[in-house]
């Protein structure tokens, strides 16, 4: 192994670690929260994620397909030893994480004023805030080459057809998670976490904001988007002592209401524009992706609480986001 090698071969290890420490850092913020803080860990998980790609070339283990494949059933995937910080954080890098800082420090997300649209040269990693060069000036690959993490898609990348399809799913998929089990059992809290209740209390109290919030941007011109949070799970636990029935009417009868506002709008209509404190002008589509992601979030949790309930095991629960959220 010449020094280049092994050099390569420690940035191959501490980049690859890195890729997945910010990953799961990112998941993280999301759950608290911080979408535009989320959005820049996202980012410098794929800075890392080219300079490992990168390494793994130099070192040559990257070969024709059919070799890697071989490789791979061999079990001769490149041997890694896990030693070592998280390394390789440029200047740039640091000065966007101290913005980060001092925005947790008051206990805030970033705003789209203080983290701009972020792109990530796929060639070299290289990291710019702001608008897309035509060339990166590091590497010199074109614009076409980056990838981007645009603060309008920092609710996720969802179309408008797949938007419709989920909300359109949930009212297949509430009534089935709580199928089968007693009044008693969705009134429980689990270990400190909510109770089935308050989830789809919640659930049905966030469907309504966004119909909300569809509806001025539809109706209305380039409105002002309620500036008041969302109502938390901390307000649904009044939804605990509420029939099943009637909370699934609630949560049904609101989705069909949200389903007919959306059904057949154009990709223009998708295309208008609400005014967000944190998120700046965003599209509907934003809007849509924000509200879709949030109900997978708590649907997952659901499924997992329900299984427990059923199979009296005791997985360890994802922490509910709105919990770390005073
Ligand atoms: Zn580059």
């Amino acid at each position: 192994m010449t020094t280049n090698d092994a050099e390569d071969r420690r940035l191959l290890v501490s980049m690859s670690v890195g890729q997945t420490a910010y990953a799961v850092w990112a998941k993280q913020a999301r759950r608290e929260r911080f979408f535009n803080i989320a959005r820049l860990l996202e980012a410098s998980a794929a800075v890392k994620r080219v300079r490992a790609e990168q390494a793994m070339r130099r070192l040559g283990e990257v070969s024709q397909t059919q070799t890697n494949i071989n490789h791979a059933l061999a079990g001769l995937e490149p041997e890694t030893v896990t030693t070592g910080p998280v390394t390789g954080t440029s200047a740039f890098q640091r000065e966007l994480l101290e913005r980060a800082a001092k925005a947790l420090a008051a206990g805030r997300d970033l705003t789209y004023r203080e983290l701009g649209d972020l792109f990530v040269c796929s060639t070299c990693g290289h990291l710019v805030e702001g608008e897309v060069p035509q060339f990166c000036p590091q590497c010199g690959t074109v614009r076409e080459g980056f990838l981007d993490f645009r603060i309008v898609d920092g609710m996720g990348t969802l179309s408008s057809y797949t938007i419709v399809r989920r909300l359109e799913q949930g009212l297949k998929t509430v009534p089935a998670l709580v199928e089968g089990l007693s009044e008693d059992q969705l009134a429980m809290p689990v270990n400190g976490f909510p109770a089935f209740k308050d989830l789809i209390g919640h659930l049905t109290d966030m469907d309504i904001v966004f119909r909300e919030r569809a509806w001025l941007i539809l109706e209305t011109d380039q409105p002002k988007l309620s500036t008041a949070h969302p109502p938390t799970l901390r307000h649904a636990v009044k939804y605990r002592t509420v029939p099943i029935d009637e909370l699934l009417e609630r949560y049904t009868t609101s989705r069909q209401q949200t389903l007919n506002l959306l059904r057949g709008l154009t990709q223009a209509a998708w295309q208008r524009i609400g005014h967000h404190e944190i998120y700046g002008p965003v599209p509907l589509l934003h809007q849509g992706n924000w509200v879709v992601s949030h109900e997978q979030g708590h649907l997952i949790e659901l499924a997992q609480m329900r299984h427990n309930i059923l199979y009296g095991e005791n997985h360890a629960l994802d922490i509910v986001q709105e919990l770390l959220h005073p």
